[in-house]
């Protein structure tokens, strides 16, 4: 498995982006073209790690699309100090901004924190990728506890991921496609939240349960990379979660053998 960690924050003025990078789905580099070089270094489908200085790896996501996007139209740029940024399309699978994966975690496993905008991991891959596994699961129970309990600074990523978890949930986290559920090791069931005209400035999908469907991962990957047709008729169905099917209709217009 090849795997790359990506500092949110290296040629940002200290400045954190990683809440932007999730909610756009994308990962960035920014300024001289070597930058864009490093940024290509990574393969479509490869794993990237988001890496926030001093903090640790706050997501896991894997890469869309072949190669990096020149980005000079400020509106769309996410620092508003530099003039040239790279774009990735990434699926940030993992959220463990509520449960990063900490500096001392990170040296113990990788032997040190990376240190470049972009750095191949070179050792601690399989341990790493246990933890956001494990990290993810954490993240899902804590953002699914009582509003008071969340810090107010989180409130958008809680509304936004718990119709997620309330998908899974009323599904028994089984594949609405396949009607498989992963089963762990502790006995809980594993599936994944999709929203089928996705969240971000790209599609501008809404976070509305009627445009969420449970998926096994083997699923949600294909209908991220456009790779199914979805049919409403189709999918499995249980009371109190109906699929709009204007997002069914987005996803095989512009996603479906779009990718
Ligand atoms: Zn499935």
């Amino acid at each position: 498995m090849t795997m790359f960690f990506l500092n949110t924050d290296a040629k940002t003025n200290g400045v954190s982006y990683h809440d932007e990078w999730f909610a756009r789905r994308i990962a960035v580099t920014s300024g001289p073209e070597k930058f864009c070089r490093k940024l290509a270094r990574i393969g479509r489908l490869e794993t990237v790690l988001m890496y926030v200085n001093h903090l640790g790896v706050v997501g896991a996501g894997t890469i869309l699309d072949d190669e990096p996007v020149l980005v000079t139209d400020k509106a769309s740029q996410v620092s508003p100090v530099e003039d040239l940024e790279y774009h990735r399309q990434v699926d940030w699978h993992s959220d463990l901004r509520l449960a990063p994966i900490g500096m001392e975690m990170l040296s113990r496993l990788c032997g040190r924190p990376p240190r470049h905008s972009v750095e191949r991991v070179v050792k601690g891959e399989r341990a790493l990728s246990r933890l956001f596994d494990r990290g993810q699961r954490r993240s899902a129970r804590a953002l699914s506890a009582p509003p008071s309990r969340v810090q107010s600074t989180v409130s958008r990523i809680v509304r936004d991921t718990a119709k997620a978890i309330q998908v899974k949930q009323l599904h028994g986290s089984r594949c609405q496609i396949c009607g498989h559920s992963i089963v762990l090791g502790d006995g809980s069931k594993y599936a994944e939240g999709h929203h089928i005209r996705p969240l971000g400035s790209l599609h501008d999908g809404p976070d509305v349960l009627s445009n969420i469907v449970c998926l096994c991962p083997n699923h949600h990957a294909a209908c991220d990379l456009g790779a199914i047709r979805l049919s409403r008729a189709k999918l499995r169905q249980v009371n109190g979660h109906l699929i709009g099917q204007e997002f069914i209709g987005y996803h095989n217009d512009r996603i479906f053998q779009k990718c």
